[in-house]
């Protein structure tokens, strides 16, 4: 380095020669700078003001520097930055109680992990080691993270370009209602119904092999998929008969994102484990959880736990998950997701009359999806599954025109995902949504009938 000045060139250049981006070839320079952020909105180094329709990565939930969130972590760092897992100390002491508070049923046992991938690697394990069984069922359209073991068990695309594989992961079918795997309708769907394809995958595997299911409450990443009513009661239906662990991957749709809680709570289910991240604490520091219920609280009092990291139940991550869910219930955030949630839903729905690209709309509280389609009789999707090379350009235009009115979105095959900040305004969301129309207005024009 030759020069102390970071003009937003320079930070380009330098990341673009010295840092390596995730899910990207590297190379190329990054899309943008960002100098500044602040609430729902953040600014990039051209000095143009985005408003964060994504939340970053679905997990700046309370927006950019919240006040008492920043200070609160300045307070934490002033008093005690770390100390190491094996000690007891306030941060993580209080976040486990406020977690058990809120979590659903029995579960109310926490272990502190750094992200929702370190959640789910030791979910699983720790439910092949109460169960002394090895298999893990879990779905196609999931992403559960990018370790190991994580992506091993994420059914998408990129567990097979990640060369991921561990031996023992069985897929079943996800109750995506808007195309059934068999074509029926979803109340006639053995994978909407949730047992009648589960049972059947599980005879042809010896359901005693089957340490655990592990399901996204509600898909984020791979299309906003809700389940039907009764889906999620089914699976647990079956995990109890078989002995299996249920595992509730809330990475994304946890802590308030859906107007709940949990996703989960929205059909009063309660799993066997809960993973989080993102949301826990906005991820202002990194912070997952694995929160567990009595059948693993008694096998945890009984046996040792073969898990942890330098890092688990860090100090500043905790106190920062403190602050954050006392905000959220300070500052009404739940409510405010419900409110909002009507708003959006109510205006894509209204855009989905006009606009004969929208297939679907679906989701909860605010964690939307549309699915953009050619066709709406034949259901013919914008893009393929899977995009390769150019197949994928309908959407990143979509995306690409969102960026250049102002407003940061993202897509994944043909679903548009729509997930701002939980503390969003009423005329934030307004001027959102009048973005919005005006781009998939376009999109919908460009489409040749
Ligand atoms: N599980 C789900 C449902 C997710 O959406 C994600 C991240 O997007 C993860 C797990 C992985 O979390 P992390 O990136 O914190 O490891």
């Amino acid at each position: 380095a030759t020069t102390d000045v970071w003009t937003p060139e320079r930070i380009l250049e330098s990341d673009r020669r010295y840092v390596i981006r995730s899910w990207s070839q590297q190379g190329k320079p990054a899309q943008a700078v960002v100098t500044d952020a602040s609430g729902s909105w953040f600014t990039t180094g051209d000095g143009r003001r985005i408003l964060d329709f994504q939340s970053q990565l679905v997990n700046m939930n309370l927006g950019h520097q919240h006040p008492k969130l920043v200070e609160a972590i300045q307070q934490a760092v002033a008093e005690m930055a770390y100390i190491g897992p094996g000690f007891a100390a306030r941060a993580r002491s209080e976040l486990g109680e406020m977690i058990a508070e809120i979590a659903p049923g029995d579960l109310d046992f926490s272990f502190f992990t750094t992200g929702g991938a370190e959640a789910n690697e030791n979910a699983i394990r720790l439910a092949q080691h109460i169960t002394g069984r090895q298999k893990v069922m879990a779905r196609y359209r999931s992403y559960h993270g990018a370790t190991l073991g994580a992506l091993a068990a994420t059914g998408d695309p990129r567990h097979n370009n990640g060369g991921a594989n561990v031996p023992g992961i069985v897929r079943f079918h996800d109750p995506y209602t808007y195309r059934t795997p068999s074509g029926l309708p979803p109340e006639q769907d053995p994978a909407c119904l949730g047992a009648p394809h589960l049972e059947e995958i599980l005879q042809y595997e010896d359901p005693s092999s089957v340490a655990a299911i592990i399901i996204e409450s509600i898909t984020g990443t791979n299309g906003l998929l809700v389940p039907p009513d009764g889906y999620l009661q089914s699976l647990r239906d079956v995990a109890d008969k078989y002995g299996i662990m249920l595992i509730a991957d809330e990475v994304m749709a946890g802590f308030g994102r859906t107007g709940e809680w949990f996703a989960i709570d929205h059909w009063n289910v309660v799993p066997d484990i809960i993973t989080s991240a993102k949301g826990l604490n906005s991820g202002y520091i990194p912070l997952g959880a694995m929160i567990v219920g009595d059948r693993s609280r008694e096998w945890l009092e009984s046996n040792k736990f073969w898990g942890g990291q330098t890092y688990a139940g860090h100090p500043l991550a905790c106190a920062s998950g403190v602050a954050s869910l006392r905000i959220m219930q300070e500052e009404g955030v739940l409510e405010n997701v419900r409110e909002r949630g009507a708003q959006l839903d109510r205006a894509l729905r209204a855009m989905q009359e006009r606009y004969p690209i929208i297939g679907d709309v679906r989701g909860k509280g605010l964690f939307y999806g549309i699915e953009l389609v050619r066709d709406r009789a034949t259901k013919e999707p914008l893009v393929p599954f899977n995009p390769a090379g150019t197949a994928a350009k309908p959407m990143q235009q979509i995306v690409a025109d969102g960026w250049a009115k102002g407003i940061y979105l993202s897509a994944n095959n043909n679903v548009l995902r729509l997930t701002p900040p939980l503390v969003i305004t009423e005329e934030e969301l307004d001027l959102a949504i009048a973005m919005l129309d005006e781009i998939i207005g376009a999109a919908d024009s460009r489409l040749q009938r």
